[in-house]
């Protein structure tokens, strides 16, 4: 039985902080601010698998008012949301990551978002994609002041004994 899940997510821009997008820390004048590290890509990727096995959301699993949270690496929720994905008994086939964004050029770091994800989710990099557009001057990301990710998965529900 396969099933689809969204996840949609969005943080704000701040200069001087370190910008850390799926799972990779890359150089850029501005930041994302959050509770934890603020990998907008992440938090959305792990919304979408909560989402398409009826787990609930991140928001519920991991507060942003809890300190132990604090500038966590949301490479830790991934993991602990991929542990819930299959003690549920599901396996993702795939995932697709838009992530919308002015500055910086997000193509040369797709690669290692590619395999840091694989890595910390437990699967093969093949089943990930990431891909990058520019808001073209509209909205809060096309302004600069966020950056947002949309991100869908499939996953399908294992048999008896797989
Ligand atoms: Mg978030």
């Amino acid at each position: 039985m396969l099933r689809i899940g969204e996840g949609f997510d969005r943080h704000r821009l701040e200069a001087g902080r370190r910008l850390v997008l799926g799972l990779v820390e890359i150089p850029h004048t501005h930041g994302l601010v959050g509770h934890s590290d603020g990998d907008a890509l992440t938090h959305s990727l792990c919304d979408a698998l909560l989402g398409a096995c009826a787990l609930g959301d991140l928001g519920a699993l991991f507060s942003d008012t809890d300190p132990a949270n604090a500038g966590r690496d949301s490479g830790d929720f991934l993991a602990e949301v991929m542990r819930r994905v299959r003690d549920a008994g599901y396996e993702l086939v795939n995932a697709d990551c838009t992530v919308i964004a002015e500055a910086p050029r997000l193509a040369p770091h797709r690669d290692a978002m590619r395999e840091r994800l694989a890595v910390r989710a437990g699967v093969d990099v093949d089943r990930l994609s990431v891909k990058a557009t520019r808001g073209e001057g509209l909205g809060p990301e096309g302004e600069g002041l966020s950056i947002a990710v949309r991100s869908v998965v499939l996953v399908r529900k294992m048999e008896e004994g797989e």
